[in-house]
């Protein structure tokens, strides 16, 4: 009984601990700027999380961390992540677009794809980028398609099986699609420096969202092991050692976040007994952290709107599963909170005053940001934070039911605001129906409407 009550205080705590980036006059000055919902970015946590992962690993001259374009590709943020040096993981020719656009070339680039389309190798290489082939077979068919093969490449690894950590945290290597069997990585560098290539990278993702500093070292020691074997057995000089993403967050309040300092210790330590005993100790160590870099410096701001009491409560807000699909597609838990209420930070999990489902306006059942959650009382008209939306949330959007995406806004260091990417309107839902003349039309009529709405 004792037991149960430290935990139920542990946890009151850690609720209350966990608030929006951003005060509640700060959101309610917002709001009457930019209709809800919207995402929100919070411009001082994304630099001072940057300053800390480039101190972590500041042992390693090399470090590199390319930001996953895929977890949020507002160009906006990303030239923010440029001022620390940060390039770009793309895996697609539109992000690679986006890259060029903020005039990311070259080996800024890592262009880390699979089941990859001609057209964007074509475009990876144009551009300079570095290539890092998911399989053996790509490295014909990038010939092929693309050119000849770059100086400097890179070879994604799946060790198959399952990898666990002393947690228990695990992945399921041998069920995903991305990467080469060890074998066909020596087939892959041998294959490699015959066509030319004079420096080599090794990549692989073992585990996604980790809430321990044990997944880079472990990782770290996989890979470094085997490039030590690959340097040795091919002579295929390794020059950078990529750890992909994977490193989590703490959505749940009662997680205890990841300590990056801590990683990029444990990942020296990896360094040091087995790299630097090789001779291997000018290698490069690279990083494609999207959601801990930016995850949880966003968040979704939205308003109820409705409120419903059948077999359960429901309240209904103004986002939807288009706006974030994560609870919807992974049974993701976001932590939401109610802006302003009576006591804020105090009405707790424990005090809560009721169990909710907060649920979107999809006809679909499972467009729910929360199921059976205990929250305070919402009335209509609440704002409600739905937290960690920065990484995989605006950038996961789709338009079903019609439904368009929401505007992002940065709160800047200074407290002011910026609109960084406007809210879709009907005519953009429509545009590409501008092939039909009754298509043209549509798009002309909402148009004209929304010119005399504004
Ligand atoms: C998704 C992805 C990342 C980013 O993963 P996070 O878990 O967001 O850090 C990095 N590299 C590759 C190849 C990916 O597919």
């Amino acid at each position: 009984m004792e037991d149960h009550q430290q935990n139920q205080e542990d946890l009151d705590r850690a609720y209350a601990a966990k608030q929006p980036f951003a005060t509640k006059e700060q959101i309610e000055s917002l709001v009457q700027h930019y209709p809800t919902p919207f995402h929100l970015y919070d411009e001082a946590g994304i630099r001072k999380n940057m300053e800390a992962i480039r101190d972590a690993f500041a042992w390693n001259p090399g470090f590199k961390e390319y930001f996953a374009v895929k977890a949020n590709p507002n160009p906006r943020l990303i030239s923010i992540l440029r001022e620390y040096g940060c390039g770009a993981d793309c895996s697609s020719d539109t992000e690679l677009m986006i890259a060029r656009s903020l005039g990311i070339t070259g080996s800024d680039i890592m262009f880390s794809s699979n089941n990859t389309p001609a057209a964007d190798f074509a475009l990876a290489s144009e551009l300079g980028a570095t290539i890092n082939f998911d399989d053996i077979t790509h490295i014909d068919f990038f010939e092929r398609t693309a050119g000849a093969v770059p100086k400097t490449v890179s070879c994604r690894f799946n060790p198959g099986g399952l990898f666990q950590l002393a947690n228990g945290i695990m992945d399921n290597p041998g069920d995903s699609k991305y990467g080469m069997t060890e074998e066909q990585l020596f087939d892959a560098y041998r294959m490699l420096k015959e066509k030319g290539a004079e420096t080599f990278g090794l990549h692989a993702f073992l585990a996604s969202n980790t809430v321990t500093n044990e997944y880079y070292p472990a990782l770290a020691r996989i890979l470094f092991d085997l490039a030590r074997r690959l340097q040795e057995e091919t002579g295929c000089r390794v020059g950078f050692i990529n750890l992909s993403g994977g490193v989590g967050i703490p959505y749940r309040p009662e997680q205890q976040a990841n300590d990056i300092r801590a990683i990029g210790e444990g990942v020296r330590r990896a360094y040091e007994e087995i790299l630097v005993p090789a001779g291997m100790d000018d290698v490069a160590v690279f990083a494609e952290m999207g959601r801990f870099v930016m995850g949880p410096y966003g968040c979704l701001v939205t308003r109820a709107i409705h409120t419903k009491d059948i077999y359960k409560h429901y309240v209904g807000v103004d986002a939807n599963a288009c706006n974030l699909i994560r609870p919807a597609m992974y049974g993701a838990y976001h932590h939401v909170t109610v802006v302003g209420q009576p006591g804020g930070p105090d009405k707790t999990h424990a005090s809560a005053d009721a169990v909710y489902d907060i649920v979107g306006n999809l006809c679909e059942n499972n467009d729910k940001f929360a199921v059976d959650r205990a929250m305070p009382h919402i009335d209509i008209g609440d704002l409600l934070v739905i937290h960690d939306t920065g990484a995989h949330g605006h950038s996961m959007g789709y338009n079903y039911n019609g439904r368009l995406r929401s505007a992002e806004v940065l709160l800047r260091s200074d407290g002011t605001d910026e609109l960084i990417r406007r809210a879709e309107r009907p005519d953009d839902y429509f545009a590409t129906l501008d092939v039909l003349p009754e298509g043209r039309a549509l798009i002309n009529a909402c148009r004209d409407c929304g010119g005399k709405d504004e």
